[in-house]
């Protein structure tokens, strides 16, 4: 008998759907939180020109020293505080799970509130790692008292907290988190994947904080192509997941071209700006569809309720009209009932979503 996956593969991977991003080909993209707008055409001119003696025959630096040292930079990172690197900072939360994978028979959780980021269940689910996950409150703010009571109980190895949250759009109460970082046995990472759209951040409670990570990317800021994540802590957590993360995970085109895009914050910062004038503006005018309820956001996406089961016709009739945004089905539990997240876009796409949606709920 030949030997299939059925033998060799454990049935939780084989009862997984794979991660499924839907074909977007000639539609407007309003479902994955990318930055719309380019860069202008000079900027592209000198960074082609950076682009042009490097050498592909060649590995990447290991250590990427020029692009981490950029990044303190940016950060105005304080001594005694380091980053570790990542593709993507999905990456990154794959390499922590598979670091706090327990000796053997000892079984270690992964806790989150939920809803939230989908690759916190999924990579402890890869590593063999128990998952616990703690329904925010009805209005998606933290349940203190019933995460509280879970990290008593579970004694979670790891802690995620995004802030803002996806898919929610909100901030959790600083303090809060703060209580549940002191109360926390393990580590907790924070997930800053939106902080140029948030004017919130606990980098500054690093210093104070061992158990302490804060995790983000460059992908909502408009380098999504370019797959770079960073952890940002103490150096001797970060030099422990050193050891599992693969040499030259960051390829020379990534760490070259987010160096020269640090270079060029400004326009990334005004970019952000724009953004978050227009999530003012798309925000104040789904207020005001009927049937809309929209929920506020610190992220670069609105999170909306549309009359009870009435979301996948809503989606579908997006799409008949060459519009892609995101539902949630029943992997959304029952807070998300109803719910749809939409990107927010150019003015133009807000535009042609708004028309489409008013349309779709007439
Ligand atoms: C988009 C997103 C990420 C993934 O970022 P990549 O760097 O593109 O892998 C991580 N965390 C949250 C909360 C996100 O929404």
């Amino acid at each position: 008998m030949p030997v299939t996956p059925a033998d060799l593969i454990r049935p939780e991977i084989r009862a997984l759907a794979a991660y499924h991003v839907p074909s977007a080909d000639g539609m407007i993209k309003l479902d994955a939180m990318e930055n719309p707008h380019p860069w202008p055409g000079e900027l592209r001119d000198a960074w082609l020109e950076r682009l042009r003696d490097v050498r592909l025959n060649r590995y990447p630096d290991p250590g990427a020293q020029a692009l981490k040292t950029r990044l303190r930079e940016t950060l105005s990172l304080p001594e005694g505080l380091d980053v570790l690197l990542g593709n993507g900072s999905d990456e990154l939360i794959q390499l922590l799970a598979l670091a706090l994978i327990g000796s053997t028979g000892e079984r270690r959780c992964v806790l989150a509130p939920e809803p939230t980021f989908v690759m916190y269940r999924m990579t402890a689910l890869f590593a063999g790692l128990d998952y616990v996950g703690v329904p925010l409150r009805v209005d998606f703010g933290l349940d203190e008292e019933a995460l509280t009571a879970a990290i008593e109980r579970h004694r979670p190895a790891l802690i995620y907290l995004a802030y803002p949250n996806n898919p929610t759009g909100n901030l959790f109460d600083r303090d809060a988190m703060l209580r549940l970082i002191a109360a926390a046995p393990g580590l907790v990472v924070v997930d800053e994947a939106y902080s140029a759209f948030a004017d919130a951040s606990l980098l500054d409670a690093l210093p104070d904080h061992d158990n302490l990570l804060v995790l983000r990317t460059v992908s909502k800021i408009g380098l999504a192509g370019l797959r770079l994540g960073y952890l940002v802590g103490v150096p001797h957590w970060l030099r422990e997941f050193d050891k599992l993360r693969l040499p030259y995970n960051i390829n020379t085109l990534t760490q070259l071209s987010v160096a020269f895009a640090l270079e060029h914050r400004e326009l990334l910062d005004a970019q952000a700006a724009r953004l978050k004038q227009a999530r003012a503006e798309l925000l104040a005018a789904l207020d005001v569809v009927p049937g809309v309820t929209v929920h506020p956001s610190a992220a670069n996406f609105v999170l909306f309720r549309v009359p009870a089961g009435r979301a996948d016709a809503v989606f579908e009739a997006l799409r008949a009209r060459g519009i892609l945004i995101k539902r949630f089905g029943s992997s959304g539990g029952e807070l998300l009932r109803d719910c749809l997240r939409v990107t927010v876009g150019s003015t133009e796409e807000n535009r042609l979503f708004l028309e489409a949606l008013r349309e779709a709920l007439d």
